[in-house]
C-alpha cells in the first residue's frame, strides 16, 4: 500500500474530509511539489530533538484535523531559534489549543524548517459543479483573505495559460522581485479537502 492510500484510508475510516497540513503535504510531495521539510512529533522532548536534527530556525504548528486556521488559534510559532525557545513555544501552543479547542483531536505538532523569506503566493484546485477541476492562483499568506486577488482557469492548462494567470492578478507588480531572484518554490502550508 502506498503512503497516499494510507492517508486517504485513515481519513475515510475517521469519517473526515479535511486532511491535516502534514497529510496534505505528504500527498503534495508525492505529486512532485516541493514542500518544506515537515516532521510530525508528539512530545516536548521529541519536538526539541527533531528541531535540533532539522537545524534552527524552525517553525512549530499544531497538527489537528479540527483546527483549520492554525495561526488564529495560537497554533503557529515561527522563527524558533534554539532549544529554550522551542520548549517555551511548545508549551504556549499546547496551552492555547487546550484553552480554545478543549475537545479537538490532536495528532501532535509539526516541526518544519523555517523557509527563507519570499513573496507568498497561493495555488489551489477546486471542483466546480459545472466546469469540473479549476485551478486558482493568487497572493498568499495573510494577504489571501484580505485582498482576494486571484485568477482562475479550467484545467488542464498550458504554460502560457499559467503565465497569464500570474500576470492577471492585481498584485502582479509585487511578484517582480521574486521572479528576478527566485531559484525555486517551496510550499509552507497545505490543505486538502476530500469530496464528501
Ligand atoms: P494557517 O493555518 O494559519 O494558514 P500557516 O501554516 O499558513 O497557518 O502559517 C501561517 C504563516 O506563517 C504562513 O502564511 C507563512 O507566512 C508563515 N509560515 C508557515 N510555515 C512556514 C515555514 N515553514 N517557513 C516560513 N514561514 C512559514
Ligand atoms: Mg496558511
Amino acid at each position: 500500500m502506498t503512503a497516499g492510500t494510507t492517508i486517504l484510508d485513515k481519513a475515510k475510516t475517521e469519517r473526515r474530509t479535511v486532511l491535516t497540513e502534514f497529510e496534505s503535504k505528504k500527498l503534495l510531495e508525492r505529486a512532485g511539489i516541493p514542500v518544506v521539510e515537515t516532521r510530525l512529533v508528539r512530545t516536548k522532548q521529541e519536538t526539541i530533538s527533531v528541531s535540533k536534527g532539522l537545524g534552527f530556525p524552525v517553525v512549530f504548528k499544531i497538527a489537528s484535523p479540527d483546527i483549520v486556521h492554525k495561526s488564529d488559534s495560537g497554533g503557529v510559532k515561527l522563527g524558533i531559534a534554539n532549544a529554550t525557545q522551542a520548549s517555551r513555544a511548545y508549551s504556549e501552543i499546547m496551552s492555547s489549543i487546550k484553552q480554545g479547542y478543549p475537545s479537538a483531536i490532536i495528532h501532535g505538532l509539526t516541526v518544519q524548517k523555517m523557509a527563507r523569506p519570499g513573496i507568498e503566493v497561493i495555488v489551489g484546485m477546486s471542483k466546480d459543479p459545472q466546469f469540473g477541476p479549476v485551478l486558482m492562483f493568487g497572493l498568499g499568506g495573510i494577504l489571501v483573505e484580505l485582498l482576494k486577488d486571484v485568477s482562475f482557469r479550467i484545467v488542464p492548462i498550458t504554460k502560457r495559460d499559467a503565465a497569464e494567470m500570474i500576470r492577471e492578478i492585481k498584485g502582479y507588480p509585487l511578484l517582480n522581485p521574486i521572479f528576478a531572484y527566485k531559484d525555486r518554490v517551496v510550499a509552507v502550508d497545505a490543505r486538502i479537502i476530500l469530496e464528501g
